[in-house]
């Protein structure tokens, strides 16, 4: 622990800074595992659901409260995956709109990187768009978000496992290799892991491997054992894991992410909500930092929760004592495990050590 002094007149206790959420909002940030679906602007979302004519609550705090995860809920993995409604949109400018208004709003956390990963089937299901165009739709709004928001943003595709076999998965994939383009860094496979593990979709795996344009994050070990996530880097080749909270069952385990450098992505709010880990206290984040586990801190889903990627980081000051240096050192390792070409990564850090110093400096009064 430091503490931040100014001409050793002033002192500001370091813990006073990081377990401070309107201090913590200004720190850097790099997330690599949010959801699109579950990032919603809800002001957005509200005028967009009146004007389409659904059945939601007139005034924008009950509205709120009808999309979000109950506060008082007990964990509840079904109720929390019952909140992704994709009955909003009508038309693609819908899409377009609530996307670039989700994006540019994750400035409020930050974020000098954001690595974002949508559901093209979420967004054209229902009005059966075509799934090129809503890609592009997509991507083009996640980039005019993003310069809204002055961050930087790359995209992942997410295949559900639960609504898609490993062949309409391949067939989803030759669609978003013929649409997008370098924005496009990566897959996600998500969805329910209890009933379709990740074998299922070796084929489909077998195919990102050997095109080699996308790298892979899968869900594992968020509400099943840690073999799903040897599974899920053995033999589907993930570079990252989604969750990954199982791997403190396993030391063996956590050896092998150390030397194949696989990073977890973790998410404490959303992991005590879905049940994933029995509450935030206790969660696995600080011993796996401390066994030297690659981990990564992120919001997944943070309207549906009702919180913010800030409130993840000050809990995780709260519960394991992180300073300043710790996150320092967790970010950097998330722009080293994030999707980008080297050369990205390399101004990507430098932006992040530009932007931590100005953060120091405004610490000091
Ligand atoms: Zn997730």
């Amino acid at each position: 622990m430091h503490e931040y002094s100014v001409n050793n007149e002033s002192l500001v206790d370091e813990t006073t800074i990081t377990r401070d959420a309107a201090r913590m909002r200004a720190f850097p940030k790099v997330e690599l595992h949010r959801h699109l679906e579950g990032t919603f602007h809800v002001p957005t979302l509200h005028t967009m659901a009146l004007r389409n004519g659904l059945d939601v609550p007139k005034d924008l705090d009950s509205f709120a409260a009808s999309v979000q995860f109950p506060s008082d809920s007990e964990p509840d993995f079904l109720k929390f995956l019952s909140l992704f409604r994709n009955d909003w949109y009508r038309s693609l400018d819908d899409v377009s709109l609530i996307v670039s208004n989700s994006v540019a709003s994750a400035a409020d956390d930050g974020i000098v990187y954001l690595e974002l990963r949508f559901s093209p089937e979420h967004f054209a299901a229902v009005n059966d768009f075509d799934r090129a165009t809503v890609i592009r739709t997509v991507l083009d709004a996640v980039d005019e978000g993003a310069s809204k928001g002055g961050f930087r943003a790359r995209s992942l595709i997410t295949f559900n496992r639960s609504k898609q076999s490993a062949e309409e998965m391949i067939d989803l994939y030759r669609i978003v290799d013929a649409a997008s383009d370098e924005r496009v860094v990566g897959v996600d496979l998500a969805g329910d892991e209890l009933n379709f593990p990740p074998e299922l979709f070796r084929p489909f795996f077998d195919l990102v491997q050997s095109e080699g344009r996308y790298r892979s994050t899968i869900h594992a070990g968020e509400v099943t054992g840690p073999e799903q996530i040897w599974e899920a880097v053995d033999r589907l080749g993930a570079s990252r894991i989604g969750h990954g909270v199982a791997s403190l069952q396993d030391s063996k385990l956590q050896e092998h992410l150390r030397e194949k450098k696989v990073a977890l992505e973790l998410c404490i709010t959303s992991n005590y909500q879905t049940g994933s880990w029995v509450d935030q206290e206790s969660h696995p984040f600080g011993r796996l930092l401390e066994a030297g586990v690659p981990v990564t801190l992120n919001s997944d889903d943070p309207t549906i929760q009702n919180s913010t990627l800030t409130d993840d980081y000050v809990k995780a000051a709260r519960f394991f004592e992180l300073s300043i240096d710790d996150f320092e050192q967790i970010n950097r390792l998330a722009i080293e495990s994030s999707f980008l070409p080297d050369n990205e990564k390399v101004s990507l850090l430098e932006e992040f050590g530009e932007r931590l110093r100005t953060f120091r400096d405004e610490q000091k009064t």
